[in-house]
């Protein structure tokens, strides 16, 4: 790999503060996420993927080590970063348009650029006709096309998703995966790089250039790192999650 390293933790540790003294979560991470790669945490649950996605995006800072985008060490919320989460997170009180302006909004972006930026990430992601929908009125798949919306609206250098596709049925799982990888591979988001935490090996390999596998004992540490030697998403798609299970 030689794109520009976008995403680096080095020596990162995480304990959270509990009634009986620290929780260590993660024990001495050293990680580099460069762009034109997409990069899969995979591991257990509780092994603290979504606590390391979490420190990468500076959405929860580290106990100890650095964590930087660009080389730059982050002070809060990582700028070159968005995130889709596993249960959506969307405001129920917001039509799928106002959602999807969110992340625009808090950007300080002008109401009128926020409107035809967020119609366009609609129609991408598949939603035309349901930008004045509220939440409830759509399916789960619909759901997290809008908090994919809302996360490539912002046009992130990284894309963070925290396993993105386990609240839904494996068949919408499979649709919005390949059409993931298709709007990735189109350059339509200009989205440099990709980190996905799945607990899913098949997704990993299906949609990763690289996986790095977590482990939980003492604490989360990087077990094993392995290069994905697969054709990019794009020639990859054709043979779906389905297929390779089946
Ligand atoms: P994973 O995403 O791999 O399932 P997490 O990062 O969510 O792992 O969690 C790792 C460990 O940290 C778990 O033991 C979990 O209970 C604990 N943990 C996660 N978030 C918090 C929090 N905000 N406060 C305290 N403990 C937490
Ligand atoms: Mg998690």
């Amino acid at each position: 790999m030689t794109g520009e390293v976008l995403l680096s933790a080095h020596g990162l540790t995480k304990a959270y503060a509990g009634a009986d003294g620290e929780l260590p979560v993660l024990g001495g991470i050293d990680l580099e996420v460069r762009a034109g790669e997409v990069v899969a945490l995979l591991g257990r649950s509780g092994s603290g993927k979504s606590t390391l996605l979490r420190c990468l995006a500076g959405l929860v800072p580290a106990s100890s080590g650095t964590v930087a985008y660009r080389g730059e060490p982050l002070t809060g919320a990582n700028p070159g970063t968005a995130m889709v989460f596993q249960t959506f997170a969307l405001l129920p009180w917001l039509t799928v348009r106002q959602n999807v302006e969110l992340g625009l909004e808090a950007k300080g972006i002008g109401r009128k650029e926020r409107a035809r930026a967020a119609l366009q990430a609609i129609d991408l992601i598949g939603l035309d006709g349901f930008e004045n929908a509220y939440p409830k009125e759509l399916s789960g798949g619909m759901r997290q096309r809008v908090g994919f919306a809302r996360a490539l609206v912002v046009e992130p250098d990284v894309l963070m998703m925290d396993e993105p596709f386990s609240a839904l049925d494996v068949l919408t799982a499979e649709n919005l995966r390949g059409e993931l990888m298709e709007l990735w591979e189109s350059g339509h988001f200009p989205t440099r790089a990709v980190v996905l935490v799945t607990h899913h090996i098949e997704e990993a390999v299906l949609m990763a250039d690289r996986v790095v596998v977590l482990g939980a004992r003492p604490y989360g540490t990087i077990r094993s790192t392995f290069a994905v030697d697969l054709p990019r998403p794009r020639d990859r798609r054709s043979a779906g999650f389905l297929d390779l299970v089946d």
